[in-house]
């Protein structure tokens, strides 16, 4: 998301892209009336306030693992987070090694730091190595 501050004779508009579907409305924020234009639905009003008050994401990256044929193995939160927590989840799961073979969305980390999210596993491991 690109997000801009634009001033005009003391007016200021955020600028950002709605990211909850694919038409990828561009919204623009007038931070003096609050008023949110360029949304072509209601949940683009909505994902606007949020990401100006407590923006959130989903995240998705890799575990280390001891299973043959695994080195690493892909998980995703299976919720938003705020995106200040971001840095500590992957500090976390950097520290995080699996040990055993999972079936795909295996819980990995749980309720990570009481948000309610889980962390889980987007893909199986199986003993011969195949995915
Ligand atoms: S404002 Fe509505 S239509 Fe536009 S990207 Fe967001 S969810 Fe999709």
């Amino acid at each position: 998301m690109v997000e801009l501050d634009i001033h005009f004779g003391g007016e200021s508009m955020k600028h950002m892209t709605c990211i909850i579907c694919p038409n990828s409305c561009e919204l623009h924020v007038d931070e003096v009336t609050g008023r949110i234009t360029g949304n072509k639905c209601a949940r683009g009003i909505t994902f606007a306030q949020e990401e100006l008050t407590n923006p959130k994401r989903t995240v998705t990256t890799t575990v280390k693992t001891t299973i043959n044929g695994f080195p690493v193995i892909s998980v995703k939160t299976n919720g938003e987070i705020p995106k200040s927590l971001i840095s500590t989840l992957m500090y976390h799961l950097n520290h995080l090694t699996i040990t055993e073979e999972l079936p795909i969305g295996s819980v990995v980390m749980k309720n990570f730091l009481k948000t309610g999210v889980d962390v889980v596993t987007t893909k199986s491991m199986t003993k011969d190595g195949q995915v």
